[in-house]
C-alpha cells in the first residue's frame, strides 16, 4: 500500500485562516497598512475570449462574475483621486481580458488624459488586435505612458497552449510582435508552471524574443515579470506579527501596502474596492465603496497571502 502521509499533509489545514485576528494556533495574525496607495487597478470584467488551466480569477468566455466596468464607474475613483491629493500615479487594468470591455478605449483616454501612468494586462490575441489602430493613435497622443503587459505561460508553443488551450499561441505572439514593432515597449509575465528554475526560464524567453526580433529584455525582471504559481489547496503557514522579522521581511512590501483594485460584482448596483489584484471573490477582502473606505488595514487571512506575497513575494504592478 503507497504511503500517502506526505500527500496528506499537503492540504490545506481548514483551521488555518479562519479569524482574522489570530492564526489556527493563537498567534497575532499580520496585517498590513495602506501606506500611500500608489496603483490603482479597475477589473474591468472577468468575462475572456480563453479559459486557461489555473486562472487564478477563473475566467472565461462564460464568467461575468465580475461585470463590465463603466467609464462612469472609474470616473468617480479618479475623481477621488483628485479630491482627496492621493498619491496615485499609476493605473492598472486588468481582467479577464480588458480589451473585451466596450468602453476599454474611453477609460485609457480618460486616465491617460489625467495624467496617470496606465498599464494594461492582457493575453494580446484578438480583442487586443482588433484595437490596434487605436491603441496606435492612444500612444501616439500619450507615449510611453501608456504600457501594456502581456501573459505568456511559456516561451514555448507546447508550454503555452498546455495551459491556454490549442491555437493560442499563434495571435498571442503576433500581438506581442506588433505591439513591438508599433514601439510599445511591450512587458511579459509568465507563471513558473513549468517547474523549471528562474534563470532557464529567463534563457528560454531571451531566444523566444530574439527569434521574433521582439524588443523585452528577458534578463529584466520589470520587463519579463515571473510569478509564483498557486495553489489555494495545499499547505502553507500563516503569517502572524513575528513573521515579518523572522523572513527579513516588511510589510511594506506587499501589495495591498499600495494597491487597491475596484471591481463591480455581477448584478451589483455599484463598484467595490478590494484589497488587492489577487482576492476580488472574498468578501472579506471587500473593503469598501470608495478609496477612503478602504484604507484601513488588511489582515492577512488567505493562503495566498503567505504563499503568493510573503513568501513567494509576488506583486502585480510594474515596480
Ligand atoms: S488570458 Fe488571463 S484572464 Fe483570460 S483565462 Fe487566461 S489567465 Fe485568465
Ligand atoms: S493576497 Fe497579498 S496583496 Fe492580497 S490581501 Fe493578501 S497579502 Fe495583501
Amino acid at each position: 500500500m503507497p504511503d500517502t502521509a506526505p500527500l496528506a499533509r499537503l492540504r490545506l489545514d481548514p483551521a488555518k485562516f479562519q479569524d482574522p485576528a489570530v492564526t489556527a494556533d493563537g498567534a497575532a495574525r499580520a496585517t498590513v497598512r495602506l501606506g500611500r496607495l500608489k496603483t490603482l487597478w479597475f477589473n474591468t470584467g472577468t468575462l475572456c475570449n480563453i479559459t486557461c488551466r489555473n486562472c487564478y480569477i477563473e475566467s472565461s468566455p462564460l464568467n461575468d462574475r465580475l461585470a463590465y466596468l463603466t467609464l462612469a464607474d472609474i470616473t468617480g475613483f479618479l475623481d477621488e483621486i483628485e479630491r482627496d491629493g492621493l498619491p496615485t500615479q499609476e493605473i492598472g487594468f486588468t481582467g479577464g481580458e480588458p480589451f473585451m470591455n466596450p468602453a476599454i478605449l474611453e477609460m485609457l483616454e480618460l486616465t491617460l488624459g489625467r495624467g496617470f501612468s496606465t498599464l494594461v494586462l492582457t493575453n494580446a490575441m484578438l480583442p487586443m488586435w482588433h484595437l490596434r489602430r487605436d491603441l496606435e493613435a492612444l500612444r501616439a497622443r500619450h507615449g510611453d505612458r501608456l504600457a501594456i503587459r502581456v501573459s505568456l505561460d511559456h516561451y514555448t508553443p507546447a508550454g503555452h497552449e498546455a495551459v491556454r488551450g490549442q491555437g493560442t499561441w499563434p495571435p498571442a505572439i503576433r500581438g506581442l510582435k506588433w505591439l513591438s514593432d508599433a514601439g510599445f515597449s511591450p512587458h511579459v509575465a509568465s507563471r513558473s508552471l513549468s517547474g523549471e528554475g528562474e534563470p532557464a526560464m529567463r534563457r528560454g524567453f531571451a531566444r523566444l524574443f530574439s527569434d521574433f526580433a521582439i524588443a523585452v529584455d528577458a534578463s529584466r525582471p520589470p520587463a519579463l515579470v515571473l510569478f509564483p504559481e498557486m495553489d489555494a489547496q495545499a499547505d502553507v503557514p500563516e503569517i502572524t506579527t513575528q513573521c515579518w522579522h523572522l523572513l527579513g521581511k516588511s510589510p511594506e512590501d506587499v501589495m495591498c501596502a499600495s494597491q487597491r483594485m475596484v471591481v463591480r460584482r455581477r448584478g451589483a448596483a455599484r463598484p467595490a474596492v478590494v484589497a488587492c489584484t489577487l482576492l476580488p471573490y472574498d468578501p472579506r477582502f471587500e473593503l469598501g465603496a470608495t478609496l477612503a473606505d478602504a484604507s484601513g488595514p488588511v489582515a492577512l487571512n488567505h493562503p495566498h497571502c503567505a504563499r503568493f506575497c510573503v513568501l513567494g513575494g509576488g506583486s502585480c504592478s510594474q515596480g
